[in-house]
């Protein structure tokens, strides 16, 4: 690959590596707070503890065998934990290989992530490293990226969106250069909502007792961080490509920004202080390192191993059914959509609360259409990440969400991963994806019929904005729609982001990580808390063990039936 086809970016990169067991230097976000769980000591449980008092031990007791359905990033994290904490741990995944919505597709010397492509949060994947008692520099090598992403807005402005406050200023005076005053108290206001989420781990809890909301409601108050995400960013902003570029980030975990509580603003400061981050050979080397890490400390993963039913017994989950085969386990943790887990997986004699009724009347994120292109040609006026925005905010959204119906005009993101890793397409090529948001299922859409034409509405738009020659070029294309999320996923109403984060499905009001129905039953990944992204579902593994060694605590403290569904009465 030539200098010239290879942009500016990807020599930053390269200068700014993370450092390797052979440079030895420090983490780049080694500053950061420590974010690291301790495992406190078993405390001498007493019966007049909360269950969110408990911090519960630090090993389970020995023999004792945990099973977790699925391998997206939640499921990994989980069994890493749990395995960890001595849990003898298996992984079933009913696909041919680990990753869930990570997944990866490898065509004709061309690599595709096919889903999360933007890492942030480091220091979360490295807390799951550090349980294990390994070293994420041993396992990866991420790479930082400069500028996080390049948003052309629809009159053909642009701005380069990074984490340096001088150069945000800079760009933002071009536009309004009122707004520019207001960066710096914007970040000033959504710290301590970052602070509380990720540095003081409320993401990292199982937040399922009334008292922990309770004790949140008056500091989120005070933050505001109840308000929706875009009435928040009005206070600061005027223009609305800044209201834009510091309201979006909800969609990124498939919410909507107008009706996402403001907690989601930690997402925009958390990028701010920690970067936005590529690992080498792609957001799949994230996924094998995960999985080898779980392999190193013993864990076992078996693809290809589609649960049936999760089997339960006096109200506790007693293990699995995989056809004619059953797995006993003592615990079990699905990573399986929640929606499905609920409707599917287990028996509606055992459901008091999420009966299936109750199970379709969630409101479920969008969906995506994704499109996988390998092109013999680079285009260097994409970024690594670039967003390329429709006229439309608030009402193509409201297409999207609630009228539910297939807009005309789209707003799209791109990934093109070739400028940071030039491993990712034949040499002078693009391995180029393209995410449109689209209505979920419950749409009504026939992607049968409507797959064909949509796609090539994106490839004639693409080509009209500055792809020029696209098609000429494309040596892979590839399509996933919603209907391959439900099937390939099991993911409820094809959702891509799982239960939409709103406020009346956030924290206490999310399905917690214990269930509330079924003993020794818990949820870790995007349907629970703390919700979707990959930092989401990595705090949400550890909300998930917090939960399970609050559970064994009582357990041992003879507290009856101590887990989500027994102990439902005091949440
Ligand atoms: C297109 C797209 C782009 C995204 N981009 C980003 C991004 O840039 N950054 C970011 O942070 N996040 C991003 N996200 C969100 C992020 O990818 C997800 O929130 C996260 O990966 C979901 O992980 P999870 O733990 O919930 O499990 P999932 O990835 O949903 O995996 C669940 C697993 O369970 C398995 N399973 C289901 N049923 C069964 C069964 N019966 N038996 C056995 N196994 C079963 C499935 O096969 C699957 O492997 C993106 C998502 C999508 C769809």
């Amino acid at each position: 690959m030539t200098s010239e086809s290879k942009p500016e970016a990807s020599k930053a990169s390269e200068m700014n590596r993370m450092s390797t067991p052979e440079t030895s230097k420090p983490l780049p976000w080694a500053d950061a707070p420590a974010l690291a769980p301790t495992l406190a000591p078993t405390p001498a449980p007493e019966a007049a503890l909360e269950p969110g008092d408990v911090p519960g031990p630090a090993a389970a007791p020995a023999g004792r065998r945990a099973v977790v359905i699925g391998s997206g990033f939640g499921g990994l994290a989980a069994a890493v934990r749990l395995q960890a904490m001595g849990y003898q741990t298996t992984i079933l995944e009913k696909r041919a290989r680990v990753g869930g919505r990570a997944y990866q597709l490898r065509q004709a010397g061309y690599t595709f992530d096919m889903g999360p492509s933007l890492i942030t949060a480091p220091e979360v994947i490295q807390s799951v490293f550090e349980v294990a008692g390994k070293r994420l520099e041993d396992y990866l090598d991420l790479i930082p990226l400069d500028p996080y992403y390049r948003i052309y807005f629809h009159d053909g402005s642009q701005i380069d969106y990074s984490g340096d406050a001088e150069r945000m200023k800079a760009q933002m005076r071009v536009f309004a250069p009122r707004d520019a005053d207001r960066y710096d108290a914007f970040m000033r206001a959504i710290e301590p909502i970052h602070q509380a989420i990720i540095v003081d781990r409320l993401g990292a809890q199982p937040f399922d007792t009334l008292r922990s909301m309770i004790d949140f409601i008056p500091k989120a108050i005070k933050l505001g961080a109840f308000l929706p995400v875009t009435t928040f960013v009005r206070r600061f902003f005027k223009d609305p490509r800044h209201h834009f570029m510091f309201s979006f980030h909800p969609l990124f975990i498939g919410g909507n920004p107008f009706r996402s509580p403001s907690v989601y603003l930690s997402i925009p400061y958390l990028e701010r202080a920690g970067g936005v981050w590529f690992t080498r050979g792609g957001m799949y080397s994230l996924v094998e390192a995960f999985a080898r890490l779980f392999e190193d400390i013993g864990g076992t993963i078996r693809c290809g191993a589609g649960v049936d039913e999760i089997r339960v017994e006096d109200g506790r989950a007693v293990g699995v059914r995989l056809g004619q085969e059953t797995i006993a386990a003592d615990l079990v943790v699905s990573n399986a959509d929640l929606g499905f887990t609920y409707s599917r997986l287990i028996a509606p004699e055992h459901r008091r609360k999420w009966t299936d009724r109750r199970i379709d009347r969630l409101d479920y994120t969008m969906s995506c259409v994704v499109l996988y292109i390998g092109a013999r040609k680079q285009w260097p006026k994409l970024a690594h990440h670039t967003l390329i925005l429709s006229k439309r905010y608030k009402a193509l959204l409201h297409d999207i969400f609630q009228s539910k119906v297939l807009a005309e005009d789209f707003s799209l993101y791109l990934h093109a991963p070739t400028r940071t890793d030039g491993s990712m397409a034949p040499e002078g090529g693009e391995s180029l994806y393209v995410l449109v948001p689209v209505p979920n299922l419950r749409a009504g859409i026939d992607w049968s019929v409507e797959a064909e034409p949509f796609t090539n509405r994106v490839l004639d738009f693409l080509e009209a904005w500055g792809l020029d020659g696209l098609r000429e070029h494309l040596e892979v294309l590839e399509v996933m729609t919603p209907d391959d999320f439900e099937q390939d996923l099991s993911s409820y109403v094809g959702n891509a982001f799982g239960i939409e984060p709103k406020l009346t499905q956030t924290a206490w009001f999310r399905p917690h990580n214990a269930s509330e129905d079924i003993d020794g039953l818990y949820f870790v990944g995007a349907g629970t808390h703390p919700g979707a992204g990959v930092p989401g579902v990595l705090l949400s593994a550890e909300a998930s063990l917090n939960a399970i060694r609050r559970d064994e605590a009582l357990r041992q403290a003879g507290v009856a039936g101590a887990s989500g569904g027994a102990a439902g009465g005091m949440r």
